[in-house]
């Protein structure tokens, strides 16, 4: 079948070289046709004539294909001169080569410039007057006429070719920041979408996926039939939080899901496009949020009723000790040291309870670590509860950080004391204390050969209340870690079961 838009298509692709030889194809064919239609009188003299420019202007046009040339001056002076050797010789026919040539100026005066433009003119009015001098015959006047005429509508089909020509090379350039703008405009907005932080599709009316951006295939982790089926269950809410099992990742996700439509004019329908963000974890924090403020505000409340509960067991505990002094029998004597120890216990609880719910700030004292870790050494030694045969290997050396001495110590002495604690049923207690500095970093180890801890206990032990010890309170390493936490202390701890435990604290040196 016809198919006019290839025609068009293939027309448009045409250069102005093209065009040219196209013309000259046509004008042979034609011209041919025309000296043939004029039987009987055909005169094989011209017929020799022409056939020899025609095989001239293919032979050049073929030239110029090869070598890809451009359309140059004089290559339309040999197409100029060809066509007025065939003026001359056929001048019956001289209007319908003066036509061709008009079209040839034309297509000239369009690509080449003004100069070149001007010469073909000049070139063209001479040729017209030799042509007219030698070969047809002198009409007077009527001969003259033509003769201007003819020079006349060359000037001005080189003129208007060259505005011609202008004109096309502004919309040209117009035509060429335009499509850079758009191009640009283009990109920016493909990066936007593909890069943006939130997942977009659009679907059509049939729900059949048309685009989905990158952090939505890359990041999301949705295959089509997700989106789809996030896509239909979401579309009457317009905005909505949306919880979902995703497959892919085996777990429940909370995606914030926006809705718009719009009339897509190129596709000819109704486009739905869904933007898609991963709030999990937002939720997740904003819960956790939620539940450290309660916990703030109870930790506040219980600070408050445990400090309240010291002054009546102080009075408890004077009152005791003063009945303690009368009692005589020996079973009310051990009964009321037994309240004795435990109001102490209780105290102690409440002292490490308050210490853990104050808030900390930032150390700015410059302090030896070696000083602090001396004083905790000395109340190991000095404890009760520390075993006879304990030995201690001690390699201590100066070492400044920014730091609240006190703290530190009560931090390093849990550490130490629950160290003591784990090797009670051990028959060679031994503790490792090092402190060295190694470039600008401080590193305390405090090691023990004792029980060590399964992975469960290993978890929890900085949880407030966790403790594995009959009479633990479970506050000993909250607090450690509070303290140290304030002290952008960083901690490694190993431990394994029947072997033992390792603190690695590193500070920063001062
Ligand atoms: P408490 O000493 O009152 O139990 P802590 O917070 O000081 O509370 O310690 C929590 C738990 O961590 C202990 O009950 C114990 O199970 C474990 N733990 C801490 N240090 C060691 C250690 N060096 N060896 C074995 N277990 C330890
Ligand atoms: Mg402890």
């Amino acid at each position: 079948m016809f198919n006019s838009t290839k025609i068009e298509q293939y027309f448009t692709s045409l250069s102005a070289r093209d065009w040219r030889a196209v013309v000259l194809f046509f004008y042979s064919v034609l011209f041919q046709l025309a000296i043939l239609s004029q039987t009987p009188f055909i005169q094989v003299g011209f017929l020799i004539h022409f056939y020899g420019a025609v095989l001239l202007f293919f032979a050049h046009h073929l030239l110029l294909y090869f070598t890809n040339s451009k359309n140059h001056v004089l290559s339309f002076m040999f197409d100029f001169a060809i066509l007025f050797y065939l003026m001359a010789q056929h001048s019956v026919l001289s209007s319908f080569n003066l036509i061709v040539l008009l079209i040839l100026l034309f297509i000239a005066g369009s690509e080449l410039s003004k100069t070149s433009s001007l010469v073909l003119t000049m070139f063209s009015s001479v040729c017209l007057s030799l042509v007219n001098l030698l070969s047809i015959r002198w009409e007077g006047i009527q001969n003259l006429f033509t003769l201007v005429l003819f020079n006349f509508s060359f000037v001005t089909v080189s003129i208007i070719s060259q505005q011609f020509r202008v004109q096309l090379k502004d919309l040209h350039s117009e035509l060429t920041t335009v499509t850079k703008k758009l191009r640009s405009r283009e990109e920016f907005s493909e990066i936007l979408i593909q890069q943006m932080p939130t997942g977009l599709t659009a679907f059509n009316q049939s729900h059949d996926l048309l685009f989905a951006n990158k952090n939505l295939t890359d990041r999301l982790n949705l295959s089509v039939n997700d989106l789809r089926t996030i896509f239909t269950q979401t579309q009457a809410r317009g905005q909505a939080e949306f919880a979902y099992y995703n497959p892919q990742l085996q777990e429940k996700k909370i995606y914030e899901v926006n809705q718009a439509s719009y009339e897509d004019v190129y596709l000819n329908e109704t486009v739905n496009l869904m933007m898609l963000k991963d709030v999990t974890e937002v939720k997740h924090l904003q819960d956790q949020m939620r539940q450290r403020e309660k916990l703030a505000a109870i930790g506040q409340l219980a600070a408050g009723i445990a400090h309240e509960i010291r002054n009546p067991l102080a009075g408890i505990s004077g009152s005791i000790q003063l009945l303690s002094t009368d009692a005589k029998n020996p079973d009310d004597q051990k009964l009321m040291k037994i309240i004795l120890k435990e109001i102490d216990r209780l105290n102690n609880l409440i002292t490490e309870f308050l210490d853990y719910s104050k808030p900390e700030s930032r150390p700015d004292q410059k302090i030896d670590l070696a000083l602090v870790m001396n004083d905790v050494i000395q109340n190991i030694k000095a404890s009760p509860h520390t075993p006879k045969n304990l030995s201690l290997e001690i390699q201590v050396n100066s070492a400044m950080i920014l730091g609240y001495a006190d703290k530190l110590k009560q931090a390093f002495l849990n550490i130490s004391m629950n160290a003591v604690q784990a090797m009670l049923n051990n028959e060679n207690p031994k503790l490792v204390i090092k402190l060295e500095t190694f470039g600008d970093e401080v590193v305390l180890s405090i090691k023990d050969n004792g029980s060590g801890m399964p992975e469960e206990v290993k978890k929890r032990i900085f949880e407030p209340f966790f403790t594995t010890k009959p009479k633990g309170t479970g506050l000993g390493l909250a607090i450690t870690h509070k303290v140290l936490e304030s002290h952008q202390a960083q901690m490694q701890i190993h431990s394994e079961m029947g072997v033992g435990t390792e603190f690695i604290l590193k500070f920063k040196k001062a």
